[in-house]
């Protein structure tokens, strides 16, 4: 029986409830129990500090930048994402149906949490749902719900191939905006990857009428669905489903913010580091989330506040800061106007990052910047706003990968034994191309800030263990 022995085995492992300290000295061990203590011990290595011959670079700390920005939706507020895609598909699929028609027997089944995964790319003209490589190689597809095989994808794609998704390969902004835009449609995020599962269902249910060679558009249906679910004057008029629901069930679809969160943002601000927020949220909804996740007081957290930021375009754009009066918008603000403590619409990043520099008082301060959206988020600031990037990822726990527990109360929503992982094609083994993105565009990922506040600020988290 193979045996090891560990000498003065002393580590530091986090558990569930805080830091264990595990010590062997002069062990015997079964094979079995070795090959535990060699995961438990490249568990540990990961979270490490320095002193390892890995040297600084392969480390990242939130103390090293001057500068930390957060995003709110899906990053520091956390969402009950189950109850919030349930939510948002019964609005969706009723707007299809009452408003413009669809089939109530395919729109109106029971929801199929199992077809829904993060990162779906919409092909309207075709009718279909694809994931691609970061070459912008198409790895899986459906047409409606029908999963393709390779052959069939050829059918659509010759070589696996699709101009509307090479272009989002090499530039994800390139498909953001015109003509692009409306031939493929990326579901990002817990605000929209549902409505993947009622384009396929519409799919399905056009299919199902005629055998003849069709012409989807459900896209333009789809997005008004969207817009009219999310737009911006329904929160306070009192119009439109989701905003009512959320204002009439907020403990149903919010998590709270820990202390250790709260008192972990706060630290950061304790060593003088500057902390803003860049919400895409009018300053309304803004509110109330950050209310009922941060708290009554939650602008104390942040120097300044940026709601409606129309992100990715803050980072690549020069918009005009817009004051407020309440939730009202005032007029332009100009740089020189911006405040510490103050709250804004609009704006872009270079103006920001003007302010920023002055409040730190430092020529060249190193600016982070930690969200869940990756192009708005992650990509944007990374390649045009000179940020780094954290980004949060809560299929890391859904799926129980790159060195997490496997836990997460939704995670029959978030994962897919259909599609396989977020990160990696089921059939193929390919990695998507959103693994590589957050690989190529951010220090360092994790499931939620939940998991960093239970590390001191200063904590050095290993980052090439992916
Ligand atoms: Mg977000």
């Amino acid at each position: 029986m193979l045996t090891l022995k560990f000498r003065n085995f002393l580590k530091l492992s986090r558990s569930l409830n805080g830091l264990v300290r595990i010590a062997c000295d002069e062990v015997s061990l079964t094979s079995c129990q070795t090959k535990y203590f060699i995961r438990l011990y490249q568990t540990l290595h990961r979270e490490e500090g320095p002193g390892t011959e890995m040297g600084t670079k392969n480390f990242f700390s939130f103390t090293d930048y001057d500068c930390i920005g957060f995003d709110l939706d899906n990053t520091l507020a956390r969402y009950k994402v189950g109850a919030m895609i349930e939510m948002e598909y019964h609005i969706l699929a009723n707007y299809l149906v009452d408003n413009k028609g669809y089939s109530a027997s395919h729109l109106l089944k029971p929801l199929d949490h199992n077809f829904i995964i993060k990162g779906l790319i919409v092909d309207d003209e075709n009718g279909n749902l694809l994931r691609i490589s970061a070459d912008g190689t198409i790895i899986q597809a459906t047409h409606g719900t029908k999963f393709l095989t390779e052959e069939e994808i050829k059918k659509y794609y010759p070589n696996l191939r699709w101009k509307a998704t090479d272009l989002f390969a090499e530039n994800p902004l390139q498909t953001w905006n015109g003509p692009y835009s409306e031939k493929m449609r990326t579901l990002l995020d817990y605000y929209d990857i549902i409505a993947s599962l009622v384009f396929a269902r519409a799919v399905d249910s056009i299919d199902e009428d005629s055998s003849e060679i069709k012409l989807y558009n459900i896209w333009p249906d789809l997005l008004e669905a969207l817009q009219d679910m999310f737009t911006r004057e329904h929160f306070q008029n009192e119009q439109g489903k989701y905003f009512a629901e959320i204002k009439a069930n907020p403990d149903k679809y919010y998590y709270k913010c820990s202390n250790h969160l709260l008192n972990w943002i706060m630290a950061l601000r304790s060593k003088g580091i500057i902390t803003f927020l860049i919400t895409g949220s009018y300053v309304d909804f803004a509110t109330h989330t950050a209310s009922h996740t941060i708290g009554q007081f939650w602008r104390d957290y942040f120097e300044i506040v940026i709601s409606y930021a129309k992100k990715p375009g803050f980072f690549t754009d020069k918009n005009n800061f817009i004051g407020l009066d309440g939730f009202s918008e005032t007029g332009p603000v100009n740089l020189d106007d911006l405040r510490l403590g103050g709250i804004y619409t609009h704006g872009n990043w270079t103006d920001l990052k003007d302010f920023l520099r002055k409040c730190c008082s430092k020529k060249d301060p190193k600016f982070l910047y930690i969200g869940d959206n990756l192009v708005q988020d992650i990509y944007a600031p990374h390649v045009y706003a000179g940020c780094e990037t954290v980004t949060v990822c809560e299929e890391l726990e859904a799926e129980g990968v790159y060195g997490h527990d496997k836990w997460h109360p939704d995670e029959q929503f978030l994962c897919s034994t259909i599609w396989g992982s977020y990160f990696k094609c089921s059939n193929s083994g390919r990695l998507t191309n959103w693994y590589e993105m957050m690989k190529k565009h951010s220090r360092f990922f994790v499931p939620s800030l939940e998991y960093v506040a239970g590390f001191p600020i200063d904590h050095k988290f290993k980052v090439n263990i992916y």
